[in-house]
């Protein structure tokens, strides 16, 4: 038995069966090692591959491996609201930020100095959705690496009444809704190689957006779906309907191993959150 299977890095995989239920695998990459790689013994690998691999065995008793080249990530607690910012990035080390909501200047220097530490180049900088707390670094992100902001068309007004809310809260937003970059359901958004299937899912704010990785098998989802809970949705563009509607015809849709990285809280599982979310489960 043997197989090839080529991959977008522009290395290849090869599989070879050397003995009943023991697969060689043999990897041509330029990629770097990675820490959740699972290296069994009985596989010789010839080259280090960002990748996790899962060993499995279908209904013939084979075994087989899956193998998953995945993006990494960086999760970061931001200002006064306890706000997730992530920080993705690829084998090339082009990252991408999502929500950036650094406030202080030792929550900006933060993110500066892991992202300098850990030579990333920013590429690409996108709000799920833009409530205040997830537009705080913004500017900040905008200013120091030269990148345009990726949102819904319609979170616009969200983002425009970002100052006002600052007001309501005591802190200083200084949004400036400029060099927008809109996308939606149907925009190609990618990182590199890798691709981000974007799903519409409005109900906690008028137009929120989550993006989905197949390869790396994450979901991050704003502040739609959290750990047991859901987003609110008693601010403007809120509709608990609507949101329970986004959940469950896009969320859901997802593996149920999919990882979801909330705007808030601890991440989870799509499986997770089948059983054990009390609004999904009324
Ligand atoms: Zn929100």
């Amino acid at each position: 038995m043997f197989f090839w299977s080529n991959y977008t890095n522009g290395g290849y995989l090869r599989y070879y069966q050397i003995a009943a239920g023991i697969l060689q695998l043999v990897v041509n990459t330029p990629l770097k090692p990675f820490k959740n790689m699972v290296h069994s013994k009985e596989f010789g690998l010839e080259s280090n591959v960002s990748a996790g691999v899962d060993l499995g065995e279908d209904t013939d008793t084979i075994q087989y491996l899956k193998i998953y080249i995945m993006l990494q990530i960086q999760q970061f607690v931001f200002n006064d609201f306890q706000e997730n910012t992530y920080v993705l990035w690829n084998e090339q080390k082009e990252c991408m930020l999502v929500d950036p909501g650094c406030y202080s200047s030792p929550e900006k220097q933060q993110l500066k100095s892991f992202i300098e530490n850990n030579q990333l180049k920013p590429v690409l900088l996108v709000n799920t959705h833009c409530h205040i707390d997830h537009v705080l670094g913004n500017s900040f992100v905008m200013d120091t690496w030269k990148l345009p902001l990726h949102l819904h068309r319609n979170e616009l007004q969200t983002y425009r009444e970002t100052n006002r809310w600052a007001d309501v809260f005591g802190i200083q937003a200084n949004a400036v809704p400029s060099n927008l970059v809109f996308i939606d359901q149907d925009s190609e958004l990618k990182l590199g190689q890798y691709r981000f299937n974007i799903f519409f899912t409005p109900g906690h704010s008028i137009a929120s957006l989550s993006f989905y990785q197949a390869e790396s098998n994450l979901v991050l989802a704003g502040d739609v779906l959290f750990q047991r809970s859901i987003g609110r949705t008693d601010l403007p563009g809120g509709n608990l309907n609507v949101l329970l509607n986004s959940i469950q015809t896009k969320l859901m849709t997802l593996p149920e191993n999919c990882i979801v990285y909330s705007g808030h809280g601890s991440q989870t599982t799509i499986g997770e959150e089948k059983l054990y979310n009390p609004f999904l489960n009324p």
